[in-house]
Order: structure tokens, then C-alpha cells, then sequence
């Protein structure tokens, strides 16, 4: 069997780790030097990827970042393990999104949409400090303004409105009342009105130990968290709520919905919609149990049914990341791991995210480097050996959180 996996993160290693365990020939599009180890990485046109003649050699395709997705990737496509472009407007449009949540008496922060200066000053009047601005269409975690000062924000706001603060993002913006909680996300495995829970995992966004430095795609992760009984029940209200306005609007979704929370006063309000799995979050909850995650996702695909699973272990993944991430990454640095052995020995994993290989020499390609992984029952030696393999790892300007898990 041929499963296909489209990105080129840690994320994508680590799913593609765990379909060849499940004895999967594994390909990637376009992949990274990690994947090549495992599987294939094929060498054609993003163009081509679209092409049905092109997906259907695979028995399965399992997009990981969105892009693919809400360019229509899964478009009439059974194989495709991920929803059709109608429903990746989820994430791909937050104006969509509000007004889908608002329809369908989804719990989130109190918004308004402004198209113009005059619009989005009308709007901020409506709010108190701190103002929170988002872009509309996708924005690679950058497209959220939150600022205190009226004007800075006014400023700004117009700015993303027009095109000049972020390259190649443009056009209507939404205004959200800022929610003072703690952030969870939760992410689970969908087909059409059926889900299920995957593990819970907390990811750790600033770039430096202590929660400081600028916010990153996301420096590290551990699970399971536990959260309790009510809270979970609020959350999968949520997702049932979520997948009946879906059917409403004629979408029949399937693959992975990912939904970023703020609870406040342990209420759940949904932040974002992400139509993928998350990146660190899938490294955690794949190395926790490769075989269940496997096992529910084929279940999922070819419709039969499938279950939420307890995990059995825990899992902790530090992000080892180049200098200058995530503004202006340094890159083109020779890597060494120590011996192959520590790439995957007991509890302990590696998968790749921003590295190249060169004549069979390992160069730093990307802000993200490397997602060192410990599991075991207990926490905290699964974290000893998530944080005793990055001793193997070396490069210049590599530098990680120490406080993950802690
Ligand atoms: P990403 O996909 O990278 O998580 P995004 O660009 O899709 O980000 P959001 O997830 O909506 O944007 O927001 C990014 C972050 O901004 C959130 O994780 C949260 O910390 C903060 N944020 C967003 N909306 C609000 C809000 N209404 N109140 C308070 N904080 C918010």
C-alpha cells in the first residue's frame, strides 16, 4: 500500500514515520532530507500534484500543511485524506469562519469584519484595548495584529488591509474582542458528522525559555494533557456543532480538524479553525502511539468506525532551532548527529524539518532544524530523553527552549 504525504515540516517526517511502521510505502511531496530516509521524496511540479492521474497511483494522500488543501488538492478526490476546498475555507478565510461560527451558535470572541479605514475605525470603536486584528486569508501564523494603542492599531490594521505590512496578504480583516484565557487546542479526526478526540497536546509558541522572544511556528510540545470532564465535553460540543453547520452547508468533511481555543473562566471559545494537524503537536501525538494513529485514521478513511484512544505513554518534543529564527533564520550550516543509533532508539526520535542533504552531507534549510522526541510512561523521563538526544545534535547557531514540558 501507498500512502503519499504533502509538506515538507517535522510534521510531515513524523506522519510519514508512522505509516512505515505500519509497513506503508511512504512518498512525500516535496519532503525534506528526514523523509528521503524513510520513503521517497517525488521529483515533480507542485502543478502535478493536483493532477488526479498523479494522486490516484496512492492509495492514500495525506496532505500536511494547508496550502494544498485550500488549493483544492482534495477537490472531488476520494483518496485524499483531508476536506475539499469548500470546507478548507475554514482556515483559509477568517472572515468565513466567524460568520460560519456566528450562524451556527459556535462559541467565539464577539467580531466585526472591515473592509476599509473607515470601516475598521468604526469597528475598533466598538472594542477596548488591547485591539486584535486578523487577516483574512492564510498569513503563516503572522496575520494577527494585537496592539494597545488605538491608533498604532488603526495604522496597522490599514496596512494589512492594503497589502503593505505582509507580503502578498491583502483584503478584509476581522475585528475580535481580545479573550483573556489560557489556549488549548484540540484536534481530531473527522468524517463527515463522526469524530474523534486525538491526544491533547500543549505547544509552546515563544521562541525563548520562560515564554519570551517573539512568537514562532511553535518551539516544542508534550502530551497527553489532561483536561477535565466538562471542559471536554464543552469542546466536543463544539466539534459536533462545527461538523452539523458543515453538513448544512453542503460540505462533507473529512481529515483532520484542528480547533485553537481560548478558555476563559474554563469556558472554550474558538480562536481559529486549522483544517490540518498541527506542527510540533503531530510529532507528540504520532510518537505516543504510531499504531492507533494509523489504525483510526484508515478506519476514518474508508469509512468505517473509529474511536477515541488513550494513550500509554507520554511524549516531549523539543524543537532544536537556527539562530535568528523566527525573523531571519540563519541557514546553510553543516549539521552532525552523533551516531544513527540515537536517530531512533528506545523512546528516542528525530525527525527533520528545515534540513538538506548535499552529497550526503546534512545542511540547515529552515528556521525549524530538528524535533528531538522522548517518550516514556513517565513524563518526566520521556522530557530526559527528548532534551539527552539534542547532545548528539550539532550546528552552529542551533539553540532550543529549555523549559518544554516542565
Ligand atoms: P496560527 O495559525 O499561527 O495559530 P493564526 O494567524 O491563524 O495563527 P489565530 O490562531 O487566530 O491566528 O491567532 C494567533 C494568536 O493570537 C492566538 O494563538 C492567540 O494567542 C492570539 N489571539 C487571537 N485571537 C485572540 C483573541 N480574540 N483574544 C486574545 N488573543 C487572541
Amino acid at each position: 500500500r501507498k500512502v503519499l504525504i504533502l509538506g515538507n515540516g517535522g510534521r510531515e517526517h513524523a506522519i510519514g514515520w508512522a505509516f512505515k511502521n505500519a509497513h506503508f510505502e511512504v512518498y512525500f511531496f516535496p519532503g525534506n532530507a528526514g523523509t528521503k530516509l524513510i520513503g521517497e521524496n517525488l521529483n515533480i511540479s507542485e502543478q502535478e500534484i493536483f493532477n488526479t492521474a498523479v494522486l490516484n497511483d496512492f492509495d492514500l494522500v495525506i496532505p500536511g500543511s494547508e496550502d494544498f488543501l485550500v488549493k483544492g488538492v482534495a477537490d472531488g478526490k476520494e483518496n485524499v485524506f483531508g476536506p475539499d476546498s469548500a470546507g478548507a475555507r475554514l482556515e483559509g478565510s477568517k472572515c468565513f469562519a466567524k460568520l460560519f461560527m456566528e450562524k451556527y451558535n459556535i462559541p467565539t470572541a464577539k467580531f466585526q469584519i472591515a473592509k476599509n479605514k473607515v470601516q475598521l475605525a468604526d469597528a475598533l470603536k466598538f472594542f477596548s484595548p488591547p485591539y486584535v486584528i486578523k487577516a483574512d486569508g492564510l498569513a503563516q501564523g503572522k496575520g494577527v495584529i494585537i496592539e494597545d494603542d488605538f491608533s498604532t492599531a488603526l495604522e496597522k490594521g490599514c496596512k494589512l488591509i492594503n497589502g503593505s505590512l505582509i507580503p502578498n496578504v491583502s483584503g478584509p480583516v476581522v475585528i475580535d474582542e481580545f479573550l483573556n484565557g489560557w489556549e488549548l487546542s484540540a484536534i481530531a479526526i473527522v468524517s463527515g458528522r463522526k469524530f474523534a478526540l486525538l491526544p491533547f497536546t500543549r505547544d509552546y509558541k515563544r521562541a525563548f525559555t520562560g515564554n519570551k522572544g517573539p512568537n514562532t511556528g511553535g518551539m516544542g510540545a508534550y502530551g497527553p494533557v489532561e483536561i477535565d470532564e466538562r471542559l471536554k465535553e464543552k469542546i466536543k460540543e463544539i466539534f459536533e456543532k462545527t461538523l452539523y453547520g458543515l453538513e448544512k452547508e453542503g460540505i462533507f468533511y473529512k481529515g483532520f480538524l484542528y480547533i485553537g481555543l481560548m478558555v476563559v473562566e474554563n469556558e472554550p471559545y474558538v480562536l481559529e479553525y486549522n483544517v490540518r494537524l498541527g506542527d510540533p503537536e503531530t510529532e507528540v501525538i504520532v510518537s505516543m502511539e504510531p499504531k492507533r494513529f494509523v489504525e483510526n485514521v484508515l478506519k476514518a478513511f474508508s469509512k468505517k468506525d473509529f474511536e477515541e484512544y488513550v494513550p500509554s505513554k507520554y511524549a516531549v518534543d523539543v524543537v532544536v532551532a537556527s539562530e535568528g529564527y523566527p525573523e531571519n533564520p540563519r541557514k546553510g550550516q553543516k549539521i552532525t548527529i552523533g551516531t544513527t543509533d540515537s536517530i531512533e532508539s528506545e523512546g528516542s526520535l528525530i525527525f527533520f524539518a528545515g534540513v538538506k542533504e548535499v552529497n550526503g552531507e546534512l545542511f540547515v534549510s529552515g528556521g525549524r532544524v530538528i524535533h528531538s522526541v522522548g517518550t516514556d510512561v513517565e513524563l518526566k523521563k520521556a522530557r530526559e530523553k527528548a532534551y539527552g538526544n539534542i547532545n548528539n545534535i550539532h550546528f552552529e547557531g542551533m539553540f532550543y527552549r529549555e523549559d518544554i514540558a516542565l
